[in-house]
């Protein structure tokens, strides 16, 4: 009755253990994945230069899986083969100390093996964890760019140089697997070695009549009690040593602080955010900046530049391309800080200010329009929350009219709830773009940036989505800074900042700069040379 009752007690009990060790290694998993995901949300924008972000979804799958793993699978027996070695250990010296100290010496060659092996198969592990991290780069590359690798009928390379990293990586686990049985075979032999020794020189302590053979029998089955557990401890030590490879890429992402530091910078006052309250300023001061990108330190881009752009005021830049245009764009939305010289609005310096709420004053229109696998109204409200009542489906509709996007989305089976697809691939350019501006509208922000906004669209859809950038820079009372290369498009700015390597070469109306005769006159003259001789030729 009473072993009845203890092995009762014994499978509830390791029940429970092992439950209690799978929910924590669970909620261990969940909560590093989340961690870590946040980690790479708040990098700054130069961090993404760097990394390719199939490598970044290698920390949250891969690298993490081999990190884990251990904890899953075997830390649940870690105290149970810690307590019957311990335990094992002290009956077989209370046994026999002479037999113990033999013994302990042959367990040293065996712990060497494995520390050598753990050694080599972290190595190991880290090279394949680097070709699993490239293979996530060219699939999610080939993914996001599908349609040029079907254009230019790259699939077979693709999936030639997809295969391959792969090969590299199985190579790898081939040679480990080969490793982890070469010492397990070694270490069998000296484990078969230790237990011939014990025999033998147990046999003569009980020929010299210093053991009787029942202590030696006792011995033996304490000893391989004890082995046991050693070789799983042994196991879960060198299971743990290659889990530190992906243990090292997972924590640099966790010690990797940003530049612009999210927390840092003080409350923005919530008056000031949007164009429609009373808040009024949104003037800009580019005070005497110097920038280079951190992938390319060579490159300096801007050189003590100034600019002011005033509140309420629409500002073009123009330029040949390479000028430093969208940089400026990129500056003004603290994507990254100058290297030197700063940017103040409405007189308090970018640093000074939370970085979130400070982008959150911004509404921008970029050439590569970015939507989301979501529906048209979620897209349009993309950032903002309904249910806390931060928009009405209303004033969503309202945007898309203002946005002249109304219509097109009307015609659409679901309406405002059909869903684009990624990056908008069941719309036509245009009609992402004018999806874009109204999320600017929706928005309402202070300032308002557009980046070559039309320059990759049909004359059609220019038309369209030039009609509605027009009715938000006339509906806004927000500051505009805005890149086109359409010298149409920024006749009626405010004023016009020719700009070149980095440098404001000319700035006024586009008046003002004709008349000039200089860079941008020579520019409006030679759009014009080109409209007639297209004339001609159509
Ligand atoms: P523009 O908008 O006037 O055409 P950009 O601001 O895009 O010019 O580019 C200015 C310079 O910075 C160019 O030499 C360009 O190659 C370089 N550049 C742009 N973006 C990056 C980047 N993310 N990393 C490194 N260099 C960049």
């Amino acid at each position: 009755m009473i072993y009845l009752f203890v092995m009762l007690l014994q499978g509830a009990i390791s029940t429970l253990y092992s439950a209690i060790f799978t929910l924590i290694s669970r909620r261990l998993k969940f909560t590093i994945r989340n961690i870590l995901f946040e980690k790479i949300l708040i990098q700054d924008v130069a961090y993404y230069d760097g990394t390719e972000s199939g490598r970044l979804l290698s920390r949250l799958t891969n690298d993490l899986d081999l990190m884990m793993s251990p904890i899953q699978s075997s830390l649940s027996s870690l105290l149970s083969n810690l307590l019957i070695l311990v335990g094992g250990l002290i009956m077989c010296f209370l046994k026999s100390y002479k037999l113990s100290m033999l013994a302990f010496v042959c367990i040293g060659p065996i712990s060497y093996c494995w520390e050598q092996y753990a050694i080599w198969s972290k190595g190991l592990a880290r090279e394949m964890l680097s070709y699993w991290a490239e293979g996530n780069s060219i699939a999610s590359q080939a993914l996001m760019h599908i349609r040029t690798v079907k254009a230019f009928g790259c699939e077979e390379s693709v999936m030639e140089k997809y295969s391959s990293t792969n090969q590299m990586a199985l190579n790898c686990g081939i040679r480990d697997a080969w490793g982890n049985g070469i010492t397990s075979a070694l270490t069998g032999y000296l484990d078969l070695g230790t237990g011939v020794l014990i025999l033998y020189f147990g046999g003569l302590l009980v020929y010299r009549g210093e053991m009787s053979v029942g202590d030696l029998v006792t011995y033996q089955l304490f000893w391989n009690m004890m082995n046991n557990s050693y070789q799983n401890l042994q196991g879960l030590i060198t299971s743990f040593t290659r889990s530190a490879a992906g243990a090292e890429k997972v924590f640099s992402l966790f010690d990797s602080i940003p530049d612009i530091d999210p927390s840092k910078g003080n409350d923005i006052d919530p008056t000031t955010l949007s164009m429609g309250s009373d808040g009024g300023g949104g003037q800009i001061e580019i005070q005497n900046i110097s920038f280079y990108y951190q992938m390319r330190p060579d490159n300096i881009v801007l050189e003590d530049f100034s600019l002011t752009i005033p509140a309420g005021k629409t500002i073009a830049l123009v330029g040949r391309s390479g000028g430093g245009k969208s940089t400026i764009i990129q500056l003004l939305l603290r994507f990254y800080d100058p290297k030197q010289g700063c940017i103040l609005l409405d007189g308090k310096p970018y640093p000074s200010m939370k970085v979130h709420q400070l982008r959150r004053l911004f509404g921008v229109v970029t050439q590569e329009t970015e939507l989301f696998a979501l529906t048209v109204e979620e897209n349009i409200a993309y950032g903002l929350n309904k249910d806390n009542g931060e928009y009405k489906f209303e004033d969503v509709v309202e945007a898309a009219k203002n946005a002249y996007a109304h219509e097109f989305i009307c015609e659409m089976k679901d309406g405002y709830q059909t869903r684009i697809g990624e990056r908008g691939n069941r719309i036509s350019g245009g009609q992402r773009q004018r999806i874009a501006i109204a999320r600017v509208f929706l928005r309402k922000p202070k300032i308002i940036l557009l980046d070559e906004a039309t320059s990759a669209l049909d004359e059609n859809s220019q038309e369209a989505v030039h009609n509605a950038l027009s009715n938000l820079i006339k509906e806004s009372n927000a500051t505009v800074v805005m890149v086109a290369h359409r010298l149409s498009t920024v006749k009626n700015a405010d004023s016009i900042c020719v700009i070149d390597k980095g440098q404001v070469l000319e700035q006024g109306t586009h008046d003002e700069l004709v008349n000039k005769n200089g860079i941008y006159a020579s520019m409006v003259s030679k759009n014009a040379q080109k409209k007639g001789d297209m004339g001609r030729a159509g």
